[in-house]
């Protein structure tokens, strides 16, 4: 008989470790689920990038969760691109979610906050815009989201305001506030919940403040979001 609740399951190969995030102050780590990002949702961003933000909205695309890297490991430079661009994003954790959840339930789903870096290949990614394809090449690639530990709810809060910048060996490149999201936290929730099963383990990457720009092997990327954390990366 094949009951498979009464077998062990066994796998044709080792699965892959499940991607993870450290959390300030407890040992347990944060196993991630999904990578959701958010895009244009700054509006001298979208304006820099050549768009209208009154006319378009924000909208999102997905990062794999394995695409991680954590603070005291390098940026290793993709392959295939001479244009790689920093983001420096607030990064919203989830503890919950859900299908349909309302505005006002939306706050109860957040474990935490972090920073992180919608690092991106800028060439690959215009060559997919023109094209009318999709962004992965550009969004997804190997190393693509450079991301600092977990700041639990009780200790910081749900930021609503306060500088977001990042700065590449020692001179500001991006430099906004989080006041400025055209889409705050609940509403990124509520809406990305319409459109995806939301779980437990998904990170929200809550888009970027103008001033993005190229960088080289060597750099260093310092990012920071008043109230959260501060975070570096070097560019290997
Ligand atoms: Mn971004």
């Amino acid at each position: 008989m094949n009951d498979m609740s009464s077998i062990n399951t066994t796998y044709v190969f080792k699965p892959a470790a499940v991607p993870t995030l450290p959390v300030i102050g407890i040992q347990a780590l944060f196993p991630v689920h999904r990578i959701y990002c958010v895009g244009r949702n700054f509006a001298d961003h979208a304006i820099e990038m050549g768009h209208d933000p009154n006319k378009e909205p924000p909208f999102f695309f997905q990062k794999n969760p394995d695409t991680l890297v954590l603070p005291g490991t390098d940026f290793p430079y993709p392959s295939e691109t001479s244009d790689v661009h920093h983001e420096v994003e607030l990064v919203v954790a989830l503890k919950s979610g859900g299908d349909n959840i309302p505005l006002d339930k939306a706050l109860d789903c957040v474990y935490g906050y972090g920073v992180g870096l919608d690092m991106t290949r800028r060439d690959l990614q215009g060559e997919a815009k023109k094209l009318g394809r999709p962004w992965e090449i550009g969004k997804a690639f190997e190393s693509s989201a450079p991301c600092g530990p977990l700041h639990p709810v009780a200790e910081v809060g749900h930021p609503t305001g306060g500088a977001i910048w990042l700065k590449v060996n020692g001179e500001i490149r991006q430099n906004g506030d989080l006041n400025q999201m055209i889409w705050k936290v609940p509403e990124m929730i509520s809406y990305l919940s319409r459109l995806f099963t939301l779980q437990a383990g998904d990170l929200i990457f809550a888009g970027t403040p103008a001033g993005v720009g190229a960088i080289v092997k060597g750099d260093e990327m310092v990012a920071h979001v008043d109230g959260v954390d501060e975070i570096a990366f070097k560019v290997a």
